[in-house]
């Protein structure tokens, strides 16, 4: 029954016209998802699930792994060669996962029960990443990569120890990746779901109830805290899998922009909790993709300026990673060759992150080195499910 009212309100409130926000100049983002998230520990994890059985390597998230601090600096070097026309450099907006298991305490408790360890107090025993996180540090401060909320684990903790408490095949499974130090394989078990959304779940929607919710998020952004020493401005949940919950949670946690999956033409707007959403543009995964084409890729950019809408580019971590197999080399190749397009064919381009836009849409300017760069903003209404039929 209350599934049925909250469809019904979700309906009436699309009908309701919202406000898009246009802009006069080309603006260009970067959004990228999974930092700081372990996988695949390097080639010794790699040897060792194969000792037990499980090959690796049908598709590319097979070694996903995690970052190193040269993954960082290279990609922190090629934005800063990059600028806009207020010479301002190019920026990766980078949403974070806060927390890994903590694989050695689970062990000693036969793990029966998910222990995390925060990002702040470090990886995973055995895991292994000099330097990373000053590299972190490093880019930030110099304003090429931007932190954002992802969430605390990225899969449903609910369904995990739902599997883990009948001792399924599926708890197997799993227990063996933890044994290599790797928290899960999504397309390998897709029932683990996404932080905020359980796919087996008896609800109607999958989403968690809002008590579960808040945990999760207030726990992430705690650590975020302690890790960045500020609070994030903008999220992303795990799978995009976010409900009206999650939206007000994140206002309450003081998020002010909402980052949705792709859907190119869907200007940015703010909701009912004072949230604005932005929808990404396209999709740049050279580690997923191999027939990716920059040409193919201007053109989308293109269209998004012509109708006066940002260009969100997604780009997840793995792109950059280069332990396990070497994504980096040619990711970095075409994002040089992507911005170096944008750059000459758009002269007046403005490199900016999810909060600059927040602040151009609230006061028609952002900030740059404590100057204003005012941009020209128009609102136009329209109805959500008007451009969802269209
Ligand atoms: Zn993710």
């Amino acid at each position: 029954m209350l599934g049925i009212t909250r469809r019904l309100l979700r309906r009436a409130r699309s009908l309701l016209p919202v406000h898009g926000y246009y802009f006069d100049r080309p603006l260009f983002l970067l959004q990228s998802d999974d930092w700081g998230r372990v996988g695949l520990r390097d080639q010794e994890g790699l040897r060792q699930l194969h000792n037990e059985g499980l090959q690796l390597g049908e598709r590319p998230y097979d070694f996903y792994t995690l970052e190193t601090a040269q993954d960082l600096t290279t990609l922190s070097q090629l934005l800063k060669r990059h600028r806009d026309a207020n010479g301002r450099p190019a920026c990766i907006g980078m949403n974070f996962i806060l927390a890994n298991l903590d694989f050695a305490r689970m062990a000693s408790q036969n793990s029966e029960q998910i222990y995390l360890r925060a990002l702040p107090d470090g990886l995973p025993v055995g895991w292994q990443r000099p330097g990373l996180f000053e590299a972190y540090r490093e880019g930030i401060n110099a304003g090429v990569f931007y932190p954002a909320l992802h969430g605390q684990t990225h899969f449903c903790c609910q369904a995990v120890e739902r599997e883990l408490k009948l001792q399924s095949e599926r708890g197997t499974k799993i227990k063996t990746l933890w044994k290599a130090g790797t928290p899960y394989i999504h397309w390998r078990m897709a029932w683990i779901g996404y932080e905020y959304w359980d796919p087996e779940s008896q609800d109607s929607d999958c989403f968690l109830s809002a008590e579960q919710q808040e945990a999760a998020i207030g726990a992430a952004v705690g650590n975020f805290a302690r890790m960045f020493s500020t609070l994030p401005r903008s999220a992303c949940a795990p799978g995009y899998r976010a409900d009206e919950t999650t939206h007000k949670t994140w206002a309450h946690f003081g998020i002010r922009v909402a980052q949705n999956g792709p859907d190119p033409s869907l200007p940015p707007h703010l909701d009912r909790f004072g949230v604005l959403h932005l929808h990404r543009t396209l999709d740049f995964e050279p580690a997923l993709d191999e027939k990716l084409l920059i040409g193919t890729c201007l053109d989308a950019i293109a269209r998004n300026f012509q109708q006066g809408l940002p260009a969100i580019v997604s780009v997840h971590a793995i792109n950059f990673h280069s332990t396990v197999k070497d994504f980096r080399t040619k990711t970095l190749v075409l994002l040089d060759e992507l911005l170096s397009a944008v750059e000459a064919k758009f002269p007046n381009l403005l490199y900016l992150h999810d909060s600059d836009l927040y602040d151009l849409t609230q006061s028609g300017s952002y900030s740059q080195d404590s100057k204003a760069i005012v941009v020209g903003v128009t609102r136009r209404a329209f109805r959500l499910d008007a451009h969802a039929n269209r």
